[in-house]
């Protein structure tokens, strides 16, 4: 695969501790159309370490988009969510919350602070694999040349 400088690659930020579930989204931007570059981080701190290219993320690029779970530990989604939406240099990247459903005031706190979109979490695996790939293309169909190639 080509990386550098194509301008077709998608940037995406996805902060995950369940490791299955990581993988899920992984698979599912591998099966669709999306070029998608994954970032893959399993807490909000590192979330905000990796925006803020510190120590080993220092050559981060900036996402194009997060995938973010709310349940995570030392800084949860929402904890996360507030932190970017209070940052000038973030709070225009967008955020879709990959949630269970049996959180509701997490999606609650989420839906005030802004996020994007939501996808549940299903029981069932192809529909989550099918929900990611669709928000995955939907988001690239968005996101490529916004204003003109960066060459
Ligand atoms: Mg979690």
């Amino acid at each position: 695969m080509s990386e550098t400088g194509n301008p077709h690659f998608v940037e995406i930020l996805l902060l995950e501790d369940e490791p299955s579930d990581a993988y899920l989204v992984k698979m599912a931007l591998k099966e669709g159309k999306v070029l998608a570059h994954l970032h893959h981080v399993v807490d909000g701190r590192e979330g905000l370490d990796f925006l803020n290219k510190t120590e080993k993320y220092i050559n981060a690029p900036r996402p194009d988009l997060i995938f973010l779970d709310l349940n995570m530990p030392r800084m949860n989604g929402c904890e996360f969510l507030t932190a970017i939406k209070a940052d000038e240099r973030y709070k225009g990247i967008p955020v879709v919350v990959l949630t269970t459903s049996d959180v509701e005031k997490d999606v609650a706190c989420s839906y005030q602070l802004g996020a994007t979109s939501f996808i549940t979490k299903p029981v069932d695996m192809p529909q989550f694999i099918e929900a990611i790939k669709q928000i995955g293309e939907y988001w690239f169909s968005l996101v490529r040349l916004p204003q003109g190639s960066k060459s």
